[in-house]
């Protein structure tokens, strides 16, 4: 079942290294920031201006679609112009989606030809048929005569190929076998897979895209853990597809590439927003050099399928958090009753915390005393250090007389609990205590607890799983009652140096492992502190990548109670980012969901100001998931879950979608907003926007 060297601390996975043009993908090379130009590929001027501009800002790889077999030929000018203009290094890669003679022509000209095994040539009909084993073997018969020319012409020319997979353009022969599943999608990849290595073909890369990172993250680890049974190790390219714009699609990239990264998955990555691709290359390189640098050493030196590098010994090692990898669960915690009627547990959200910098600041951050609220925003908790009993006192006080929301004190460790008995007396049940606790700190779990337990508050274990595994026999004597757990700062918890490689997103997953090795079932709050990044430089972009692998990656894994973002210094935005990683993660829907392609030479409308446009109309939706995409070529295919999908049918015209099914056709795009607002009414999904405070 082994996917990854480590769970718990990054491990690169040994791969072979594929040549594309100059740039090596994969064994010891750097990870390689990818991007596509959107213009019309027989517009060559514009296409080489794009992929020039994306090389100027750091893109290694430039894809360019090729739809047909005249944009194809296009790309030999494409290629020429590249290099008289100076970026001869720079390999072009075609993206291929149905038509193998438009592959045929491209191969000639680019570095890397992209496939798609869902569409290639294969005619998407959703027909739904019962396939036996012997129309099985014959489609796979057919797929075998119609990629070998391709893969064979690619081992003459030198080129490389992707096998690009996408969740929502399974064929219908995978569809009907395996459903719409990451297993589907390891199964389409792998049938194109043993026809180029029937070739004896190794140029391969391979990718497994889906627009939620939940399915992305377990395709891509499914494809590992199926390769390395067949002893296939050919680099990835990661990418979570039709991730939206803005701070959404920059949090849905962060949590399903960062995740497989920091798990040592990954040789190339290209972050699909839709925006100017240039606008990509920032938020690749920032995920890229975060995961590059936690890079150690695999555990022994090994060539990629060497001895070493199929051993379970170091997996075995580590195992124990307890999580399946292939299947989303999320994991069962004991329900505990916060202040301002709020719960945690099974069947609840996770909860949104934000966190105040000083009792000090309290009087700022507080919404006036007359609303009753604790809070100015839409977070449930209110976190603050306190350093002293007289602190405590001043922040109960500060916060008295106000219903919503729960209160959490974070101790200084100086602070004894038998100072605080007569502040706390009067304190609000279901407030929380959190505090740092290392091993030998049985004696202080205890009283601590028991204080918890008298005032009727929540104790909070800020602890590591060395820590915890120390006072096991203390925190087994608690139970569960009243407990939760989480880690302010994962370099406290060795008391050493860090081990290579190691994230708060392992220490967090070693915490939960020592937790149910404990049998406790102790809700968890995720904090996502500075001493929690995985490197920082303090800008908005680092601390949103930061969240997002942290947050995501453990949500994704189905872990994960409370979080609260500590790294963005204003409330009102902690809560938004929050609020905005647990959408991304399909943890919490608190407004619509946008699924928009990136757009590409095949898209037939503006998309960032028809996604802006719609956007500003139906926000406010919550928890409907709307796409819009750019072409009825993939488009359709593409847009996987979404409930109603606005999808460009031929220039100026817009075709609507419920569900997979098209609904009304050719509508001129002037009105197809309006008609979309009204199908949305039509299927009761639609409220109006809350009217905005005088
Ligand atoms: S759906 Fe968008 S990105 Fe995909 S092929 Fe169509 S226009 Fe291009």
């Amino acid at each position: 079942m082994a996917y990854c060297p480590s769970r718990f601390r990054t491990v690169r996975r040994p791969t072979v290294e594929v040549a594309v043009g100059s740039v090596l993908i994969g064994g010891q090379q750097p990870i390689r920031i990818q991007s596509m130009t959107t213009s019309d590929t027989q517009d060559v001027a514009a296409t080489v201006r794009q992929a020039i501009a994306l090389a100027e800002v750091g893109c290694e790889i430039v894809r360019v679609t090729a739809p047909n077999v005249q944009a194809a030929k296009c790309l030999r000018d494409i290629r020429a112009q590249l290099t008289a203009a100076g970026f001869g290094s720079v390999p072009l890669v075609a993206d291929i989606h149905f038509l193998p003679q438009a592959a045929m022509e491209a191969v000639e000209h680019v570095e890397k030809v992209r496939v798609n095994p869902g569409n290639y040539a294969d005619k998407k009909r959703f027909a739904v048929r019962d396939y036996s084993d012997a129309d099985y073997a014959r489609e796979i018969e057919r797929l075998h005569a119609a990629f070998s020319p391709l893969v064979i012409r690619c081992r003459e020319l030198g080129r490389a190929l992707r096998i690009g997979t996408n969740h929502g353009s399974l064929s219908d022969r995978i569809m009907n076998r395996y459903g719409d599943t990451p297993l589907g999608m390891v199964e389409s990849a792998l049938e194109f897979l043993r026809i180029a290595e029937s070739h004896r073909f190794k140029s391969i890369i391979l990718s497994m895209k889906a627009s939620n990172p939940k399915v992305m993250i377990e395709a891509y680890r499914l494809l590992v853990e199926r390769m390395n049974q067949e002893s296939m190790h050919y680099p990835l390219h990661l990418g979570v597809t039709e991730a939206g714009d803005g701070e959404d699609g920059r949090i849905k990239s962060s949590i399903g590439i960062g995740s497989l990264l920091l798990d040592g998955l990954g040789d190339t990555i290209r972050v699909s927003l839709t925006e100017d691709s240039v606008y990509e290359i920032p938020v690749a390189r920032a995920i890229a050099d975060k995961a590059m640098s936690l890079w150690a050493e695999p555990p022994a030196a090994a060539a990629p399928g060497g001895a070493a590098a199929r051993s379970p010994a170091s997996v075995a090692a580590e195992a124990g958090d307890g999580v399946d990898p292939f299947h989303f669960v999320r994991r069962t915690t004991a329900g505990l009753s916060l202040g301002g009627g709020l719960t945690v547990g099974p069947e609840q959200p996770p909860r949104v915390i934000v966190r105040v910098s000083s009792v000090a600041a309290l009087a700022t951050a507080l919404p006036p005393l007359a609303s009753g609220r604790l809070l100015e925003t839409p977070a449930e908790g209110l976190l603050v250090p306190v350093a002293s009993a007289a602190e405590v006192e001043a922040a109960l006080a500060a916060t008295a007389g106000r219903t919503d929301g729960f209160l959490a004190l974070e101790l200084a460790p100086a602070i004894d609990p038998s100072s605080l008995a007569p502040a706390l007396a009067g304190a609000r049940p279901g407030g929380v205590l959190v505090r740092t606790f290392r091993a030998g700190d049985d004696l202080a779990v205890a009283s601590w607890a028991q204080l918890a337990r008298r005032t009727r508050q929540i104790l909070a274990i800020d602890a590591g799983a060395q820590a915890v595994a120390a006072l096991a026999a203390t925190l087994q004597a608690l139970g569960d009652e009243a407990l939760l757990f989480t880690l302010s700062d994962v370099r406290g918890e060795a008391g050493g140096p860090p081990r290579a490689g190691a994230h708060a997103l392992g220490a967090y997953r070693e915490l939960i492992g020592e937790l149910r090795r404990l049998g406790s079932r102790a809700p968890i709050w995720i904090r996502n502190t500075a001493a929690n990044a995985v490197r920082g430089d303090n800008t908005f972009l680092s601390r949103l990548i930061e969240a997002s692998f942290l947050t995501g990656g453990l949500l994704c894994d189905g872990l994960g109670d409370l979080v609260s973002i500590e790294t963005e210094p204003d409330p009102t935005r902690a809560t938004q980012v929050a609020y905005n990683v647990l959408q991304g993660a399909g943890a919490r829907i608190s407004k619509t969901e946008f699924v928009a392609c990136p757009s590409c030479g095949r898209t037939l409308f503006d998309l960032q100001t028809t996604t802006q446009r719609i956007r500003a109309q139906t926000a406010h939706l919550k928890g409907v998931k709307l796409a819009i995409m750019g072409c009825i070529v993939n488009g359709p295919g593409e847009m996987a879950d979404a409930d109603f999908g606005y999808v460009g049918g031929a220039p100026g015209k817009i075709n609507l979608y419920v569900g997979k099914e098209c609904v009304q056709y050719n509508l001129p795009q002037e009105e197809a907003d309006a008609r979309l607002i009204a199908l949305i009414k039509e299927h009761g999904k639609w409220r109006d926007p809350a009217p905005i405070p005088a």
